[in-house]
């Protein structure tokens, strides 16, 4: 007989609709900068949601990654520990996630070797968001870490054996490396890997001030921890159009519509409503609308995150606890690579 229909199920195996019958996420953030709205509605209110349902929580701060697309990392402790801030302040439960930096888990490293042995480098070179990323890298020359950091973004998500990962649309081809990689490696050797799926929150791909992806190293984000007149300046210089009527048309006018989803995800409604309700009056309308939109709703995590801010020793524990276990979950996985692979156990 057949099966019923999966709920659950969805066209895409790359992307799960709902995190019904997942186990464990992993998911993290480059110690660039401060986190900003973009990472929070793509991403970061999800992991705090998925938490409550009692889904594990990893977050990897891949501290090697910010040398991708720049000579140097700047001061990669300091935003780390910012990064950590942030979490706690939207609600992360440091009792419950386990956050770490990838340089302090080595096995990770050796993961990634064999890893590297499963893509070739023309699956490495069509990856769009590498593309996207070197057209804005500070880098004169495009660095080998900038092809094969999925790579090593596949080991800090197989390491601890996550099977979902909350992210942003930039991340979906990324993912599918990793999947390629889990895939192989289950064939080659001993099936050690789930193939993990990705997440996509109502704003996959929120858009910052210029009208590019909002992000943390492009000077158009507006961040978490920012002051309600910092809010209110950077949205009132926001790329829109000079169309009256307001209207929610991501593809052909994505400045008013990032905006009116701004303000939707906010005050938990339908942006198309948000837009009747501006009608015609104009972006400077919108604008303002959206601003007591963004404020009013991260009052409290603003105030959370600014007590929290006086007490880094907090921070750092955080990460060290996380460390720890991290380290423990990367030396049991490489301990089964190395078995599977039959050679590299002496
Ligand atoms: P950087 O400019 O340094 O690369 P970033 O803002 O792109 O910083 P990342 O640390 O690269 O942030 O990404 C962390 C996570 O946040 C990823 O899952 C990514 O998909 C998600 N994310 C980043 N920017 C956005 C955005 N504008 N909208 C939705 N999700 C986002
Ligand atoms: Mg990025």
């Amino acid at each position: 007989p057949a099966l019923p229909a999966d709920p659950d199920a969805t066209a895409n195996p790359l992307v799960a609709t709902t995190a019904t019958g997942h186990r464990r996420i992993l998911t993290g953030d480059r110690p660039t900068g401060p986190l900003h709205l973009g990472h929070y509605f793509g991403t970061l209110r999800s992991r705090v949601e998925l938490q409550a349902q009692g889904i594990e929580l990893m977050i990897v701060i891949p501290d090697y990654q910010a040398l991708t697309d720049r000579d140097r990392a700047d001061r990669p402790d300091e935003h780390a520990e910012n990064l950590v801030l942030d979490y706690l302040a939207a609600g992360v439960d440091p009792g419950r996630a386990t956050v770490f930096t990838h340089s302090a888990v080595p096995a990770l490293n050796q993961l990634m070797l064999p890893f590297l042995s499963l893509v070739s480098v023309a699956e490495l070179s069509r990856n769009p968001t590498v593309k996207d990323e070197i057209a804005h890298s500070r880098q004169a020359a495009v660095s080998g870490l900038m092809f094969t950091y999925p790579v090593h973004q596949a080991a800090d998500i197989l390491f601890c054996k996550a099977d979902l990962v909350p992210v942003g649309q930039d991340q979906l081809p990324h993912l599918e490396i990793t999947r390629t990689i889990a895939r192989r490696f289950n064939d080659r050797y001993a099936a050690l890997f789930p193939e993990p799926q990705a997440l996509l929150s109502r704003a996959p791909l929120l858009l910052g001030t210029d009208g590019g992806k909002m992000s943390k190293s492009r000077g158009n984000a507006i961040t978490l921890g920012a002051s309600e007149d910092e809010t209110a300046k950077l949205l009132r210089g926001a790329v829109t159009d000079p169309e009256r009527h307001i209207r929610y048309d991501p593809e052909h006018r994505p400045g008013v519509s990032n905006l009116l989803l701004l303000t939707a995800l906010c005050q938990d409604r339908d942006p198309h409503a948000v837009a009747e309700e501006i009608g015609s009056g104009g972006a400077a309308l919108l604008k303002r609308t959206a601003t007591e939109a963004v404020n009013e709703y991260f009052r409290p995590l603003r105030a959370r995150r600014a007590e929290l801010a006086a007490d880094r020793t907090v921070l750092r524990e955080v990460l060290h606890a996380g460390n720890a276990r991290a380290n423990d979950t990367a030396d049991r996985t490489l301990a089964e690579v190395r078995t599977a692979m039959g050679t590299f156990t002496c």
